[in-house]
C-alpha cells in the first residue's frame, strides 16, 4: 500500500513537473516568436526638469503587444526573458529601438532630449554589453551623452569589481549612468560613489512616503548627500502635488511619475513636447 501511495505521489509530481516545464517551454517559444514577429514596443515616460518644468528626457519602457492577451507589462515577461537568456536579444532590440527613436526626435529639433534605457542584470553582466551599446549608438548616429542607462544597486553589488570595469568602459564611451530604484538595495551611498555613476533615481517607495515625516526626511537626506557627492537626483513615482513641492524645496533635479504623465506611445509623447504645461510646478 505504501509503495503504491509513494508511486502515485511520484506520478503526480512528475505530471506537475511536466506541466511546469512545458508551460515554461511554451512561454519561451512565445517570447522568441514575439521578438521575430515584432510584437514588442516601447512606451516612453517623460522626465521633467524641476527648475524649468520642461521635458528633458524620457524613459523607454518595453511592452509586449500580445495577439491574444493584449498589452503585457514587463513584470509579466522580463523575469522569464532573464531566466531563458532571451533578455539578451530583447534588451538589444530595446537599445536599438530607443536610439533610433531618439535620433528621429533629435532630427525633428528636440536637440537636448535624452533617452533612458533599463538594463537587466544578465544583459549588464554579458561580456559584449559595451560593444552592443557602441553598435546601437553607431548604427543610429546618436551621440553617447544623450543615452542614459539605468542600472540597479544589486546589479552593481553582485560582482562589484566586474561591474566597476564595465561602468568605467561605459563612461569612456560617454553615456550617462544612473542607479534605478535607489534605496531599495543594500548599497551604501559612499561606496556606490566609488563607481562612475552620474545620477540616482530615488525609488518610488520613498516618494510614496511623502509627506509622511520620515519619508520627507529620508528623501531630503538622500538629495543632500547625493549632491554633495556631485550626483544628480531624480525622483520616480511622483503622483501628488505635495510631493513635487517637497522635492522642489529639497533641490531635487528631475521628477518622473503619473502626476506628469504615464508611459505613452512615442507619437503621443512627441505631441507633448510642444504642449507640455508644467505650470503646476509652482
Ligand atoms: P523601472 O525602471 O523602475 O520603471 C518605472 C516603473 O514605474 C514603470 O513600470 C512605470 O510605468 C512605473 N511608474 C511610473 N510612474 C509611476 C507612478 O507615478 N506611480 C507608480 N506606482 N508607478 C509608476 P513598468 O513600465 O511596468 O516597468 C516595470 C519595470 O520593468 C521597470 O521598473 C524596469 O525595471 C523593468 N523594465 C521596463 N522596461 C524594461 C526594458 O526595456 N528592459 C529591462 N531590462 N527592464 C525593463
Ligand atoms: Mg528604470
Ligand atoms: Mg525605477
Ligand atoms: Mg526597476
Amino acid at each position: 500500500y505504501r509503495a503504491k501511495e509513494r508511486g502515485n505521489r511520484y506520478q503526480i509530481y512528475a505530471n506537475e513537473l511536466n506541466a511546469i516545464v512545458s508551460e515554461q517551454w511554451t512561454m519561451e517559444r512565445n517570447l522568441r516568436g514575439a521578438l521575430e514577429r515584432g510584437e514588442f514596443l516601447l512606451h516612453y515616460q517623460p522626465k521633467v526638469d524641476l527648475q524649468t518644468g520642461n521635458i528633458v528626457g524620457a524613459e523607454a519602457l518595453v511592452r509586449w503587444e500580445h495577439p491574444v492577451l493584449g498589452m503585457l507589462s514587463p513584470a509579466k515577461f522580463i523575469p522569464l526573458a532573464e531566466e531563458t537568456g532571451l533578455i539578451i536579444p530583447l534588451g538589444d532590440w530595446v537599445l536599438r529601438e530607443a536610439c533610433r527613436q531618439l535620433k528621429v526626435w533629435h532630427e525633428r529639433g528636440h536637440h537636448a532630449l535624452k533617452i533612458a534605457v533599463n538594463l537587466s542584470t544578465r544583459q549588464f553582466q554579458q561580456k559584449d554589453i559595451v560593444k552592443d551599446i557602441l553598435h546601437a549608438l553607431a548604427e543610429t548616429g546618436v551621440e553617447p551623452a544623450f543615452l542614459e542607462l539605468e542600472l540597479t544597486e544589486s546589479m552593481v553589488m553582485q560582482a562589484p569589481e566586474e561591474a566597476r570595469e564595465t561602468l568605467e568602459r561605459l563612461k569612456e564611451i560617454g553615456v550617462q549612468l544612473s542607479i534605478d530604484d535607489f534605496g531599495t538595495g543594500y548599497s551604501s551611498l559612499s561606496y556606490l560613489r566609488s563607481f562612475p555613476v552620474d545620477k540616482l533615481k530615488i525609488a518610488r517607495e520613498f516618494i510614496h512616503d511623502i509627506p509622511d515625516r520620515d519619508g520627507e526626511k529620508i528623501v531630503n537626506a538622500v538629495i543632500q548627500l547625493a549632491h554633495s557627492l556631485q550626483l544628480q537626483v531624480i525622483a520616480e513615482g511622483v503622483e501628488r502635488q505635495e510631493q513635487v513641492e517637497m522635492l522642489k524645496r529639497a533641490g531635487c533635479d528631475e521628477v518622473q511619475g503619473y502626476l506628469f504623465c504615464r508611459p505613452i506611445p512615442p507619437h503621443e509623447l512627441e505631441a507633448k513636447f510642444q504642449t507640455f504645461n508644467s505650470s503646476f510646478l509652482v
